[in-house]
């Protein structure tokens, strides 16, 4: 007779690729932007920064520095000293994501860092692993 374990390992086994993640595929936020005269404008920039569960300043200033303009967070928005279509500030958040908030390992957004001799690490909360962000 077989084991319970060796059925349940073949049930999983034979599930197709998508059952066998628990939780939904996370999606990067997408980023609403206006622009407005000689600035650009993202809307929900505050809300966009909690859902990845970075501190809005870190991520303002890696895009004043993709992009070199200045940037300042007013309300919920950040304004972009600079006119920038949306596909280029959404592809550089997509970036900023890619690098310091999905776990290179699981794919997770779970994370956060810690510096370490002056490392910057990604610590993942869901896998533990941990990666030297350069
Ligand atoms: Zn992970």
């Amino acid at each position: 007779m077989e084991s319970y374990d060796k059925l349940l390992e073949r049930a999983y086994a034979g599930l197709p690729e998508k059952a066998k993640t628990h939780d939904n595929r996370f999606e990067i936020p997408k980023l609403d932007i206006i622009q407005q005269s000689s600035k650009t404008i993202i809307r929900n920039f505050i809300q966009a920064c909690e859902k990845i569960r970075r501190e809005p300043q870190y991520v303002a200033k890696y895009l004043s520095r993709e992009l070199a303009v200045p940037t300042t967070i007013s309300n919920n928005t950040l304004i972009l000293f600079g006119k920038f279509n949306d596909k280029i500030i959404n592809s550089k958040f997509e970036r900023y994501v890619k690098k310091y908030v999905i776990c290179p390992e699981c794919g997770k957004p779970d994370t956060k860092i810690i510096e370490q001799d002056k490392v910057k690490i990604l610590v993942c909360e869901a896998c533990g692993a941990r990666t030297p962000i350069r």
